[in-house]
């Protein structure tokens, strides 16, 4: 069976340093993370919102809630995150919280039985407290890493984004394998949604592939920033839990995608001009053979078939006209 539809959800935005998106082959570390306050870009946060036959609206993440956004430092007092995060680090306007967004598409969130996410990173949990009566799939490590300590001071899954989930359904990826996957775990049994298991940028990040009527769309979460993080020597990613991991997951999604000439692959912040076009041809639910065309072309025009990276499309920050510490990437 396939997946009917395929919603991208905007859910406010996020001010990130350049570092953490792009610097990962430059050993960029958690203290500049903490420090440099003059290379920031703002980068979209999406969840994902799946229509299936018989389990109805299903959620893969479900991003930030109003109280970060507009309540950061009573949100994290007591937290080190008040500290190392900005207090504008969150952007959440009325009309893109989930409620709205959910309401869009004719459903309330007591309407949601399922919601898949990644993992436990802020930008991905914070609206979860809508969701208590829901299953909440993910990753077994993710898990079981949720009290672990980040910088010996965090939990992995800050406990007030998480305090309202009553049904935890950790997975284990038992189902055969695919692409450059040794085992996958077929959420419904009829295979229209399928997790991989991508650890590295957390201990248990998950990826969803979700199998449309002729092609299929990939969603890695954070295991890559943009869809010009599959050049993994040329375009990395700050390092936040493993790196090995993180570059072994990395290689296999390249492995699916080769498999899969069908694929496209949505992250949660793409903003780049690939992300920015297959989001808004995704706003019926779908893709048409036009916009899947033009996707694959993108993608060649910009990996080389091992994945390196065209010059021409490196990254680069541009500092802001008016002086500021937000620019943006070019
Ligand atoms: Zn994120």
């Amino acid at each position: 069976m396939t997946a009917s539809k395929v919603f991208p959800l905007r859910i406010g935005r996020t001010k990130v340093p350049y570092g953490q998106f792009y610097g990962g082959l430059g050993d960029f570390s958690i203290a500049e993370f903490a420090e440099d306050k003059d290379h920031f870009i703002r980068v979209p946060i999406h969840a994902f919102l799946i229509e299936h036959a018989e389990r109805g609206p299903v959620l893969v993440d479900t991003g930030i809630g109003p109280e970060q956004a507009g309540e950061h430092a009573r949100y994290y007092r007591g937290s080190i995150m008040e500290y190392l995060m900005d207090d504008d680090e969150y952007e959440l306007p009325a009309g893109e919280r989930m409620e709205a967004q959910l309401a869009r598409h004719g459903y309330r969130p007591a309407d949601v039985q399922d919601v898949v996410i990644t993992h436990f990173h802020e930008d991905h949990i914070g609206a979860l407290n809508l969701f208590p009566h829901a299953q909440v799939h993910l990753g077994r490590a993710e898990y079981e890493a949720r009290n672990t300590k980040a910088l010996g001071l965090i939990p992995l899954a800050y406990p007030r984004s998480i305090e309202a989930v009553r049904h935890w359904r950790p997975v284990d990826f038992t189902d055969p394998g695919i692409g450059g996957f040794d085992g996958s775990a077929d959420l419904f049994g009829d295979g229209s949604l399928v997790l991989l298991p991508t650890p590295g940028h957390s201990p248990g990040s998950t990826s969803v592939l979700v199998r449309m009527d002729g092609y299929d769309v990939l969603l890695p979460g954070d295991a890559m920033y943009t869809i010009q993080h599959l050049a993994l020597d040329q375009v990395r990613q700050m390092q936040t839990a493993d790196a090995g991991l993180f570059a072994d997951s990395i290689r296999r999604i390249q492995w699916l995608h080769r498999a899969l000439p069908n694929l496209v692959v949505l992250t949660s912040h793409d903003h780049t001009r690939y992300g920015e076009h297959l989001r808004a041809a995704m706003a019926g639910g779908g893709l048409s053979e036009a916009d899947l065309a033009w996707a694959k072309a993108w993608e060649r025009d910009t990996f080389d078939p091992v994945y390196n990276l065209n010059p021409a499309k490196l990254p680069r920050f541009v500092p802001a006209a008016d002086g500021g510490p937000v620019g943006q990437v070019a």
